[in-house]
């Protein structure tokens, strides 16, 4: 296939897969709560309030089904996602650097995600999040690091880029860029998006296609 051929195939692939509906199907505390590893799954990270719960919900066109994930009681869960008859799982992962949890909760919640990252299969890539206002800082260098470790492959999605002005997005973005250029497991290739309006949202869709076709 010519190369825009193919990545108007994958945009329509991108597009059909998220025509119907994802719905919520649980949230584990342990590993021995996730569904059986039959399907392929993609996992969202990122600090909290980074914006994932809007971006998972501009990605499956709904307007709160991540709101799940954020209610308290369910934010140190990995929260599952699927839409019938689609080979594709959604996971969205607890949001970190809340300083505040008591040290236990922390210990549980960074135990059950290293399990996760270190352990299934089936886990095709992980989206980390990163606040397009400022790109990685502490905390996203860390996942990075332990991504790199565990040789998970994964794609940094910056969020919220309506907000920062051009200059401070291309910024961003530089920043980014480099963050990634010398890490074994991250994609060299950055996703800019907004939820608010819809940037890149589009574009992700097809880049999951891409990775479902693979
Ligand atoms: P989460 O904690 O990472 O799930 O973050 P949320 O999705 O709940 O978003 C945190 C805050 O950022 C909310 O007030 C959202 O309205 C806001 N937000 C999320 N995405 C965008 C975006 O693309 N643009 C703008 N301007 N605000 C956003």
């Amino acid at each position: 296939m010519p190369p825009d051929a193919e990545i108007d195939a994958f945009a329509e692939a991108g597009r059909l897969l998220f025509a119907r509906p994802f719905v919520f199907v649980k949230g584990c505390v342990r590993i021995a709560d996730l569904p059986e590893m039959d399907k392929v799954e993609i996992a969202f990270a990122g600090r909290s309030n980074v914006g994932k719960s809007s971006l998972i919900n501009a990605l499956t066109g709904t307007s709160n089904l991540a709101r799940t994930s954020n209610t308290p009681g369910r934010t140190q869960e990995l929260n599952i996602f699927e839409s019938a008859g689609e080979p594709l799982r959604i996971v969205d992962m607890p949001g970190y650097g809340f300083a505040q949890a008591p040290k236990p909760k922390v210990e549980a919640w960074t135990r059950l995600i290293h399990q996760y990252l270190t352990g299934r299969a089936t886990l095709r890539r992980v989206y980390v999040l990163v606040d397009g206002r400022h790109g990685p800082r502490g905390n996203d260098l860390s996942v990075m690091n332990e991504l790199d470790k565990a040789a998970v492959s994964y794609q940094v999605v910056l969020t919220k880029a309506d907000k920062p002005s051009p200059t401070d997005l291309r910024k961003a973005i530089a920043a980014t860029t480099a963050a990634v250029a010398k890490r074994p497991a991250a994609h060299p290739t950055i996703i800019v998006t907004s939820s608010e309006r819809g940037d890149g949202i589009a574009e992700l869709r097809a880049e999951i296609a891409r990775l479902l076709a693979h």
